[in-house]
């Protein structure tokens, strides 16, 4: 097995792609000690890279509007007809605009949950290693 190098997935170890992200980076099996120095800048750039909550939020309040009022906004273009040019521009431009806005908001939960998952696992396998380490120094 071969841990992906951005979630954290195992993957088998002919995989191209991570099974979950889809990403075609790996981390070397041969370090996958967890107490390299790799292993431990890769940790470090975890910590600073794990998208706290609050920035998932506050692309929702940023966003959700924008889909709601753009969704809403092809739908009246919709429901009054496009037999006319600006009309049938108004609906291309919300829609597109309503299908660029739930794609960020998708993107957004998608991220913060990779990293999350990724985030916890790197957790516990830190306090493994250390309740590995308190173990060896009892005894
Ligand atoms: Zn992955």
């Amino acid at each position: 097995m071969k841990d992906c190098s951005y979630c954290g997935c195992e993957n088998a170890d002919t995989a191209a792609r991570c099974i979950q992200c889809g990403t075609d980076e790996f981390v070397d099996a041969a370090v996958g000690d967890g107490l390299s120095t790799s292993a431990q800048k890769g940790r470090m750039a975890l910590v600073r890279d794990y998208p706290k909550p609050i920035v998932v939020v506050g692309l929702w309040i940023f966003y959700l509007p924008g889909f709601v009022a753009n969704s809403c906004a092809a739908l009246a273009c919709l429901l009054s007809g496009m037999d006319f040019l600006p009309g049938l521009l108004w609906f291309l431009i919300s829609g597109a605009l309503a299908v660029f806005c739930g794609y960020a908001l998708y993107r957004s939960v998608k991220n913060y949950k990779i990293h999350r998952a990724r985030f916890l696992r790197e957790l516990a396998n830190d306090l493994r290693s250390n309740t590995a380490e308190s173990l060896d120094a009892t005894t």
